[in-house]
């Protein structure tokens, strides 16, 4: 990968390119990270993730205190970091907290609610039981078998029925036979692997923890009609804000790239009364034309991600070698 081609002139890019603040973003912090076909960030690189950022002098704040330093544009301020999570899983409490503990780092949540009830058609949850589970698994909508008896194969198989849904994200309620045949239940799996409520409720009152909305079904909004994907985010905010007695501001779009959401979803945002919404969309914080409705954030630990690309993501180095290279007429990387 290029990333670590280029980290030689890193100090050189970052000096150059480097953003004033990012949004960090994560999903599981996996203590197994094996057993989970490295779906998620291991707690090494989490901690090797905190511990780059403050040793390279990036202020891990709140979301809020990360805007208002922006928008007072000091010259000579720090540049700053804002680590987010997405889905509320449970091994943000049990592998995560302590080390965000040990680094006093603020964190946002995100949370839909049926994972807290239980009901979310968590199918990524569900294919990796399927394909961790399994040595031959077919998917019949995708018309794929797929031979699946070791770690490589099953992290193959994985991948690929991930991307066919994120394709569309309709095609994920077609999974439900694909589950029924391999005896998979999915609110067993967001038991085991979601916080609940009193969970969240006692994480909400964490003196660095704050909850964001982040739908109730966990659906792509773009794909609902208007109505809908209102009721998806104004539901799940006062669900949040009855849950945790108070409000509810910051809003990440599920799955959050053009196929989940777009200019419409911002609005709706807007309309539905929050402060800002976080995109998956790699990007730093820039001074201007900055939209609070379609925040980039930059995503650290799916199982591509490894440190050097991180490092390079958050330095801006992707972004200064694809404008050199491109000077230079080369191929697109
Ligand atoms: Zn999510």
């Amino acid at each position: 990968m290029y990333g670590i081609n280029c980290t030689g002139l890193m100090p050189v890019f970052r000096r150059l390119f480097a953003g004033r603040a990012v949004i960090v973003m994560f999903h599981e912090i996996q203590r197994d990270f094996r057993r989970e076909l490295m779906t998620g960030t291991s707690v090494d690189l989490f901690k090797y993730s905190l511990e780059w950022l403050q040793r390279h002098e990036w202020k891990i704040v709140s979301l809020d205190e990360c805007l208002e330093a922006l928008s007072r544009n000091k010259p000579n301020a720090p540049r700053y970091a804002v680590i987010t999570f997405d889905d509320g899983y449970r091994d943000l409490r049990s592998a995560a907290l302590p080390l965000l503990e040990q680094n006093n780092a603020p964190f946002l949540v995100y949370v839909p609610t049926a994972a807290l009830t239980r009901n979310m058609k968590s199918w990524w949850i569900g294919l990796r039981e399927v394909f961790r589970r399994e040595n031959q698994v077919t998917i019949d909508p995708m018309d794929a078998k797929f031979a699946c008896s070791d770690f490589r194969s099953k992290r193959a198989g994985l991948n690929a029925a991930i991307q066919w849904v994120h394709k569309d994200y309709r095609r994920a309620a077609l999974l439900e036979h694909t589950f029924h045949r391999y005896g998979i239940s999915l609110p067993a799996l967001n038991d085991a692997y979601f916080l609940n409520e009193r969970e969240l409720q006692a994480l909400s009152r964490h003196p660095l923890a704050s909850i964001g909305a982040h739908t109730t079904s966990h659906a792509a909004l773009s794909t609902l009609d208007p109505s809908f994907a209102r009721a998806e985010l104004e539901d799940n905010r006062k669900y949040l804000e009855t849950l945790l007695e108070f409000p509810v501001r910051h809003l990440a779009y599920p799955y959050g790239g053009a196929g989940a959401c777009g200019p419409r979803e911002y609005r709706l945002a807007e309309q539905a009364g929050f402060s800002t919404a976080v995109t998956t969309r790699k990007g730093h914080l820039g001074d201007v034309n900055l939209n609070p409705f379609a925040l980039p954030r930059i995503g650290v630990g799916c199982h591509l991600e490894a440190r050097m690309s991180f490092e390079a993501n958050v330095s801006g180095v992707h972004a200064a070698a694809q404008a050199l290279l491109f000077q230079r007429g080369a191929a697109v990387l």
